[in-house]
């Protein structure tokens, strides 16, 4: 087991949130956004929102795919039990950027990545960090739905039988818990051993959530989870983020904006694999720091 990686503090352990995080100082005036973050402490700039306790923390990171660079010199932290946004136009690194909180670009051939991500204060990058148990912590729900070809219960109880869990009491409360965590025990506590292929497409996505909550993360990265789905049940995964931020910290792309601004309380603007603002989102959609934030909002790039 990977010291401080793989064992997660017991909930009786946790400070609540508001205690551990000191308020954010919004982002500098107008036009601050030009100036270069620096690395952890208080907020800085409105390039780069900083938290004191950060649940992560981005330092310097650039990416390249082979030869083409993907992500340059990023710098931001993540706060803990909040949900982030990352928004820009397709393209700009919103998806690379969530994969290296947990190291799922490691699977891509050709990546090579600069800089710094800590997790909880760890390098996620260091020699004796076990990415399994790094994955376990910090969840990931993909774009499409994908659950297995099994049974709704089989899906939630996937990640702890890998685990070793075997007692099927023990199986059954965790589905439990995981489904009713999703918003989705009402519409299927009656047919757990149906084929996960029967559910709608809102119900697969929150059933993906289910199995992501399973193996009790404390991060959830979202990549476009709605981007698939029709309004209604789009505003139930939204409903669902707004109740996991309560115990979770979520950090979701999305392209669309109005997802943003609806769920989310800081968002990372991306252009061309740079960060071009970090703001409370409120600030960031109604005063922006930069112009390039504007002209982006207000749909004249993009
Ligand atoms: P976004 O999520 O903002 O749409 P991505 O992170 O998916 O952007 O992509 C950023 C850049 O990296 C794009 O130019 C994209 O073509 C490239 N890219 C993404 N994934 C890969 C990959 N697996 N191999 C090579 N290039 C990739």
């Amino acid at each position: 087991m990977t010291p401080g990686l793989a064992q997660r503090p017991s909930p009786g352990d946790a400070q609540p949130a508001e205690q551990r995080d000191s308020d954010p100082t919004p982002g500098g005036p107008p036009g601050a956004a030009a100036r270069p973050a620096g690395a952890g402490g208080a907020a800085d700039s409105a390039l780069g929102l900083r938290f004191d306790d950060p649940v992560l923390e981005v330092r310097s990171l650039s990416l390249w795919y082979g030869r083409s660079q993907a992500l340059t010199d990023i710098a931001l932290t993540i706060r803990r039990r909040k949900i982030t946004a990352f928004i820009g136009p397709s393209g700009c690194g919103k998806s690379t950027l969530l994969r290296c909180f947990n190291r799922l670009n490691d699977l891509i051939d050709g990546v090579r990545v600069e800089g710094e991500i800590h997790f909880e204060g760890r390098s996620v990058h260091a020699h004796d960090v076990d990415v399994n148990a790094l994955r376990k912590r910090i969840g990931m729900v993909f774009q499409k739905s994908n659950p297995f070809p099994k049974s709704i219960y089989d899906n939630v109880a996937y990640g702890p039988r890998i685990q070793g869990i075997r007692q099927r009491r023990r199986l059954d409360e965790i589905v439990e818990q995981a489904l009713r965590g999703a918003a989705l025990w009402g519409e299927v506590a009656d047919r757990l051993e149906h084929s996960a292929l029967g559910l709608s497409g809102g119900q697969q996505q929150r059933l993906c959530i289910a199995r992501a909550l399973a193996v009790e993360p404390e991060v959830i990265l979202l990549d476009e989870p709605c981007s698939a789905l029709d309004p209604i049940a789009t505003a139930r995964i939204e409903a669902l983020m707004l109740e996991l931020k309560e115990r979770y910290t979520l950090v979701i792309v999305t392209h669309n904006m109005q997802q943003a601004s609806r769920i989310s309380d800081y968002t990372a603007l991306l252009y061309l694999g740079s960060l071009v603002e970090y703001q409370e989102t409120e600030r960031l959609f109604i005063n922006p720091a930069s112009k390039q934030t504007e002209d982006y909002i207000t749909g004249r790039f993009g």
